[in-house]
């Protein structure tokens, strides 16, 4: 049966305006002018809420199979339905086993299977010693890979050198995917912290937390990347670039024409270091959220279009690991838990540098679905309202006020630095290619997400 969904703003391509999306079985049709519905298709007007196409998050730590106990399908798909985020592209490292081989990619199909409400597809990893088994698991239907340059924190899953670089990207060069990098490396971080040591600094304190991270360590580690993607010719990603120091060194480098793409989270656009209070580990992640100055570059740095999009890097634990009673920064697990808040904050945020809905709702499009979609290869399917795509479509609500509560947070352990933030916007429904999961009344229907096999 087709429908018309209907609004006096619908995101396409020249910004908000009225218009209709025609859907019929999964995918949207036709996205044309407002009007009334066809014969034989049902009307959904919306009336002048925004319509979204559904979110794209490219950076999101699932966990299952293994750690379902620090997050699993179920929750997490939950939570980015809540906050209209249709797609998640799941991180290969805290599920046991790591995503290293196709026997592990087929433990994490077998392990979604009916348990989650959006879409999905995995990243693999590279490690180190995988090398041979890359071609087998990219052909195996994954949209891409990621690497740690430093200690990921999970001993299955080995960061890797110059060396294992090298190895893995001549392997990687005729797969056509990208690989995605935590680009922390290691030097500049023992070097930091073993000083921090020395001095008996105090690690209930952010700023000691703060100085053990450096900028350097990102700073050294995209030269080095963008050095091997020029030389491989192979796209590499850089994932949650935290310094705006490392901006004038990616801007030359993709003037050049160097195969490098750039993104940033959401807790480095919306937190600043000078406010996070000492001993409150939940606002630990790695790289750390810097200073004031170098949240508004990062700001600059989107607008301009050297960063390409914003993700959560939605990454949680048991809140015992958060060890909030010690509150001490080297101890904590470190990761930030805020799947399904990052449209509401990022429109709040935009509205307090006073940009207009549409101006906003804009540059979601582009960084929050369009900008990670082409990163995993679903370019034309997901992020977008048109013709063709899938019929995946957000009801957001710009002009609701909220303060962040636990009730509001539908990922498993409820422990969040976003808890108690006032924002603006809420999703009022999220629809997947066709069918409503979630609206007034929570969630709808079944949990029928899939996987996004690239063909
Ligand atoms: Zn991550």
């Amino acid at each position: 049966m087709a429908q018309a969904f209907r609004s006096t703003r619908v995101l396409t391509a020249g910004g908000l305006a009225p218009a209709t999306l025609l859907v019929e079985g999964e995918h949207i049709t036709e996205a044309g002018a407002w009007k009334d519905a066809p014969a034989g298709a049902t009307l959904r007007d919306f009336g002048d809420a925004v319509l979204l196409p559904g979110l794209v998050d490219s950076h999101v730590h699932i966990n299952e199979p293994g750690r379902t106990e620090w997050e699993g399908f179920a929750t997490a798909t939950r939570a980015a339905a809540w906050g209209g985020v249709t797609t998640l592209v799941d991180m290969p490292l805290n599920c046991v086993p790591e995503t290293t081989n196709v026997e592990a990619l087929e433990d994490k199909r077998a392990a979604a299977k009916g348990q989650a409400w959006v879409d999905w597809a995995a990243w693999g990893g590279v490690v180190r010693g995988n090398a041979d088994a890359l071609p087998e698991l990219a052909g195996a239907g994954i949209p891409g890979f990621k690497c740690f340059l430093i200690d990921s924190g999970i001993d299955g899953f080995a960061w890797v050198d110059e060396a294992e670089l090298r190895l893995a990207l001549a392997k990687l060069r005729s797969t056509g995917l990208p690989l995605l990098v935590h680009a922390e490396i290691a030097g500049p971080v023992r070097a930091a912290t073993e000083a921090l040591r020395a001095g008996g600094a105090d690690w209930r304190k952010y700023s000691t937390y703060l100085a053990s991270r450096p900028d350097a360590a990102e700073l050294e580690a995209i030269a080095l990347l963008i050095r091997l993607a020029e030389e491989f010719k192979t796209a590499i990603h850089i994932v949650h670039l935290a310094s705006a120091q490392a901006l004038p060194l990616l801007a030359e480098a993709r003037d050049r024409g160097v195969p490098i793409t750039v993104e940033t989270c959401v807790q480095y656009l919306w937190f600043a270091a000078e406010d996070i209070p000492d001993g409150a580990t939940e606002f630990k992640c790695a790289p750390p959220i810097r200073g004031k100055a170098n949240r508004e570059a990062l700001w600059a740095a989107l607008e301009e279009g050297s960063i390409d999009m914003v993700t959560t890097d939605h990454s949680p634990c048991p809140p015992a690991m958060k060890r909030r009673d010690e509150g001490r920064w080297d101890l904590a697990w470190g990761g930030i838990a805020s799947l399904g808040l990052a449209l509401p904050v990022l429109w709040t945020a935009m509205e307090q540098r006073g940009m207009g809905l549409n101006d906003a709702m804009v540059r979601v499009g582009k960084w929050m679905a369009g900008g990670p979609a082409r990163l995993a290869g679903l370019s034309g399917q997901k992020g977008v309202l048109v013709a063709g795509a899938d019929g995946d479509i957000v009801v957001f609500d710009p002009d609701a006020a909220w303060t962040v509560a636990p009730e509001h947070l539908q990922f498993r352990h409820k422990l969040s630095p976003y808890l108690g933030a006032e924002l603006r916007g809420r999703v009022k429904e999220t629809w997947l290619r066709g069918e409503q999961v979630f609206g007034a009344d929570g969630m709808v229907g079944l949990a029928r997400g899939r996987e996004l096999v690239r063909r």
